[in-house]
């Protein structure tokens, strides 16, 4: 028997009604296999549950919001024989009159002719689309229309899926029926127990009800079941993936004299710092394997703790190694570490994937020999040949940004040995299961003293000369400007020809979404606008689209001052340190985050100079300014990522923030449905709970969770941006 996992794998060809043109414009959304197709979900839907009668509709547009057009669902009877005509080459009309008890409204169609045969005078059919009220006259363009036998019952919800060139919505929907048709129920993974006690529904349910509703509140369900299952999965495999927790340990790691170490570095440590240094002192030394986070906003210090612990690694005679996802990012530690690390008499490497063979090679034999040292680095870090002989302990920089293979591989190549990780995301307290796993958490949660508060504005485009000037005015002066843009999706767009469907009723996924109105710049064509606006400034871009070695490059030329503007998307890494940079303006604020929003102004203010965030938006909406004051009032990440999670839920956080966002299209669109907190309660619970038993996952009741797991790992793979 094929397993319920083979049918998931197999390609989309293997569907019925599938062949190789449809195929081809399923991989183009990236829709490769039966599973593919399954997590297909539906972007919005259309409730043509609602059937109104030509007076009501009529009553509806005049009291509408712009008193035009309102998409509605009616049944209605033909009145006239469809006419054809043709307009011009290639261009034929087909016009005819559909009416009820109550009046008639004129049709369009545009290059259907063949429409004209299926409405036959007397025949009825369920009319949905955009009805409009032309003075008196009420029209309707290219509708959708079934056929209408009274008492047989027609589908209440209609899914909207995203399309592209060679895909209609009938195609879809009839693809993922086959494909429904093909699993049958064999997609639950969770015991009974769980689900009744949790109330959720079965997963068969949850992918029928997705795809294809019963009614609205089997929609609810199906969200809350399938939002469950991302959720619920990418924790435990971050658990998972995060290390056996209490797990006996080979190396004991005594605490060092930290008087040398304190009298090399130019400061004192904040009490924070002082805490967590002591938190990792005593794991190290405690005879379990370390797995600790150390989350702190940007600027409050983490390299100086990481340091603390590699300090603690060198001295008992073990190596340590510190892994940034970038090579900026890792040249930069390497250049802050290795003068201190020099100082306390111990050796400090680079290596990255530009490191020449010569040096590759003098580094790999200084690792494998018995001096101890600190290896700084990319991924390359993780390639097979770099084998330490004493590897005690391991630091890792940024880990979201790192792929879920990349995390994998690093996990096993550091399996029973300490763990460092650092983030700067603030992910408040009661999101901490769901983003760390079973991580132990470490927070800095102040800034070291003598930080210059960034000033915060935000403006209109009205201000867009006065901005102009104020970034040359900040260049002339001889600093740095960050330009940010939000990344435009690539989303698959409609051909011409408008579906009549994409005129969704019901878009569920984008309740807390921006407004979609306002035009976004996109970094690339807003950079040549401000080349050619800011005569004075060398103006550059960097987006997530570009080779990684290609951002380096940009972003090693600004941090040494030979770009004045960069235009970019959020890619600017976190952690990147341009003191220099004393301006960042944020273009679409209304698309961010108010995390996001607060670790992109925490580039900035990081030298003497006076710093300034701006935001320029058109929204009007209470919600953003709301959002903008938190921000100007606020500089604790913690605060505003609470504020965050009580005005948007979890599920943009965690997206945002890249913990799931790593797992695949789908994911993105159902965590946004998460706009309280029943689910991740009920996750964590869950997660907890299972846990606590097994936390390998190795029990016989856990297998169908642990190929889950793994197949999600699978799924997603690459980095992030
Ligand atoms: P992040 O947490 O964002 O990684 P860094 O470790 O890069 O922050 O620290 C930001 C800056 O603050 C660095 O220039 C670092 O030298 C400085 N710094 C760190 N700790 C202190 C401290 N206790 N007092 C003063 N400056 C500090
Ligand atoms: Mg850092």
């Amino acid at each position: 028997m094929t397993s319920y996992a083979d049918i998931l794998s197999k390609p989309t060809t293997a569907v019925k009604g599938v062949g190789p043109a449809r195929a081809a414009a399923f991989a183009r959304v990236g829709v490769a296999t039966v599973g593919d197709l399954l997590r297909y979900y539906p972007r919005a839907y259309q409730n043509r549950e609602h059937v109104r009668t030509l007076a009501e509709i009529r009553e509806l547009i005049s009291s509408g919001p712009d008193g035009k057009t309102a998409p509605c669902s009616s049944i209605l009877t033909v009145a006239s024989e469809p006419v054809n005509r043709m307009i011009r080459r290639g261009m034929t009309l087909t016009k005819l009159k559909l009416f009820d008890e109550t009046g008639h409204v004129e049709v369009t169609f545009f290059n259907q002719p063949y429409v004209r045969d299926n409405f036959r005078t007397g025949a009825s059919f369920r009319i949905w689309g955009r009805f409009a009220l032309e003075k008196s006259r009420l029209t309707i363009t290219s509708p959708v229309w079934e056929p209408y036998v009274e008492g047989r019952e027609l589908p209440p919800i209609i899914p909207v899926y995203p399309l592209t060139r060679g895909l209609t919505q009938k195609s879809v929907a009839q693809s993922v029926s086959a494909a429904l048709a093909m699993t049958g129920t064999g997609g639950e993974y969770l015991p009974e127990g769980i689900l009744s006690s949790l109330s959720l529904p079965t997963h068969t349910y949850a992918l029928e009800n997705i795809h294809f509703p019963e009614s609205l509140e089997a929609l609810e369900a199906a969200k809350n079941r399938l939002s469950f299952d991302e959720l619920f999965l990418t924790s435990l495999s971050l658990s998972v993936s995060g290390g056996r927790k209490n797990a006996v340990s080979k190396t004991v790691i005594p605490r060092a004299d930290p008087v040398p170490f304190l009298g090399a570095i130019p400061f004192s440590l904040t009490a924070s710092q002082i805490k967590a240094i002591d938190e990792i002192g005593d794991d190290l030394s405690g005879g379990k394997v370390m797995n600790r986070i150390l989350v702190g906003d940007v600027g409050s210090g983490k390299t100086v703790v990481a340091a603390a612990a590699a300090y603690f690694t060198l001295s008992a005679g073990y190596s340590a190694a510190l892994m940034a996802p970038t090579e900026i990012l890792a040249t930069q530690h390497f250049t802050d570490l290795s003068a201190l690390f020099e100082k306390l008499g111990f050796k400090c490497h680079l290596l990255t994937g530009s490191t020449g063979a010569a040096k590759r090679r003098e580094i790999i034999a200084a690792i494998s020999g018995e001096e101890p040292v600190l290896l700084i680095g990319t991924h390359a870090l993780i390639t097979p040949d770099v084998t330490f002989s004493r590897l005690g302990l391991a630091i890792i920089d940024e880990q979201h940004r790192f792929g879920v293979m990349q995390r994998a591989a690093l996990a096993e190549k550091t399996e029973g040995v300490h763990t460092l990780v650092m983030s700067a995301t603030p992910i408040p307290r009661t999101l901490s299961l769901i983003a760390y796993g079973n991580l132990d958490v470490s927070r800095l949660d102040e800034l070291p003293s003598g930080r210059q508060p960034v000033d915060t504005f935000a403006v209109d485009e009205s201000y867009r000369k006065r901005l102009n000037a104020f970034i040359e005015k900040q260049v002339a002066e001889g600093h740095q400007v960050y330009v940010v843009c939000p990344a435009v999706e690539e989303s698959p767009v409609p051909e011409k020809g408008d579906d009549p469907l994409e005129m969704a009723d019901i878009t569920l996924f984008d309740l807390l979404g921006p407004d979609p109105e306002l035009p976004m710049k996109s970094a690339v064509e807003y950079s040549e606008q401000l080349k050619n606006e800011l005569k004075n400034c060398r103006v550059s871009f960097v987006h997530g689209r570009m080779k990684p070695s290609e951002k380096d490059a940009v972003m090693s030329a600004f941090s040494r001052g030979e770009i004045d503007v960069l235009v970019s998307t959020t890619v600017i890494e976190v952690g990147v340190n341009v003191p220099n940079a004393t301006l960042m303006i944020v273009e679409n604020a209304e698309r961010f985050g108010l995390s996001q929003l607060h670790q992109l102004r925490g580039r900035v203010g990081r030298g003497k100079a006076k710093s300034y965030f701006i935001m320029v938006s058109d929204s009007k909406g209470e919600k953003a300014r709301d959002r903008i004051e938190t921000l100007k009032r606020s500089r604790d990440g913690y605060k505003i990522a609470e504020a965050d999670l009580r005005q948007r839920g979890p599920g943009d956080i965690l997206s945002e923030n890249s913990v799931v966002r790593q797992h695949g299209q789908s994911t993105l669109s159902l965590i946004r449905a998460l706009s309280n907190s029943a689910i991740t309660d009920k996750v964590t619970e869950c997660v907890t709970r299972i846990l606590d038993v097994d936390p390998t996952l190795d029990r016989p009741e856990n297998a169908g969770i642990k190929e889950r797991v793994a197949d999600l790992a699978r799924r997603s793979s690459g980095t992030v941006n």
